[in-house]
C-alpha cells in the first residue's frame, strides 16, 4: 500500500474543518526558517507555525546553498515589491538540529563514495560543529551581493532528544545600517 493513501485520508480530516480560505499571501510573521528535511525537525511543530504565519525552505542539513541564496534573493526582492518597494522587515532563522544526518557528510569515506556513485559533492553541506556551521551559513548570507543587507538573521540548534531550542546567533542585520 502506498503512503499516499494514509496522506490523502490525512488530507480529508484536514480539509473538512478547512477555515483558513483568505490568508494573505505574505506571511504573518514576515519570517523565512531554513532547516534540514529530517522528519523529526518540522518547524510546524517545533514553534507552533500555523498556516499563513511563515515560508519554510527544508534541505539536508538546513545549510545556505547556492539554491538557497537564489531562493532569499527572490523572496525578499517579491515581498519588497509586495509591500510598496519598501523593504519591509524580513527575517531569517536558520536551525540545524542534534543528530544530523549532515554530520555524516563530513566523513571523507562517505563523501568521496557518495561523489563516485551519484556525482554529488556534499562537502560543502557537511556538518561537523552546528555552531560553526550556523556562523559559516551567515557568512555565506553575508557575502552572497544577491542577499539584501537588511534581513535580519538568526541561528538555532534544535535538540531532537528534548524537543528544546537554543538560539546560538542572536537577530541582527546582515549588514547594520
Ligand atoms: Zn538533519
Amino acid at each position: 500500500m502506498s503512503s499516499t493513501t494514509t496522506l490523502l485520508d490525512r488530507n480529508h480530516r484536514f480539509a473538512s474543518d478547512f477555515a483558513s480560505p483568505d490568508l494573505p499571501i505574505l506571511p504573518k510573521l514576515r519570517t523565512v526558517i531554513l532547516t534540514c528535511g529530517d522528519a523529526r525537525v518540522d518547524p510546524a511543530h517545533i514553534f507552533g507555525i500555523e498556516l499563513g504565519d511563515a515560508v519554510v525552505i527544508r534541505n539536508n542539513g538546513g545549510r545556505v546553498t547556492p539554491a538557497v541564496v537564489e531562493e532569499i534573493a527572490a523572496l525578499s526582492f517579491i515581498v519588497a515589491q509586495m509591500e510598496g518597494g519598501e523593504p519591509g522587515p524580513f527575517e531569517l532563522v536558520l536551525m540545524q538540529h542534534t543528530q544530523c544526518g549532515a554530520e555524516r557528510f563530513a566523513d571523507p569515506n562517505l563523501q568521496n563514495a557518495l561523489r563516485e556513485a551519484t556525482g554529488v559533492d556534499v562537502s560543502s553541506v557537511a556538518i561537523t560543529d552546528h555552531e560553526m556551521s550556523l556562523r559559516e551559513d551567515v557568512e555565506r548570507l553575508r557575502n552572497a551581493p544577491e542577499v539584501p543587507g537588511y534581513i535580519v538573521v538568526s541561528g538555532f540548534i534544535y535538540d531532537v532528544q528534548h524537543g528544546t531550542v537554543r538560539e546560538i546567533i542572536t537577530p541582527s542585520a546582515l549588514a547594520p545600517q
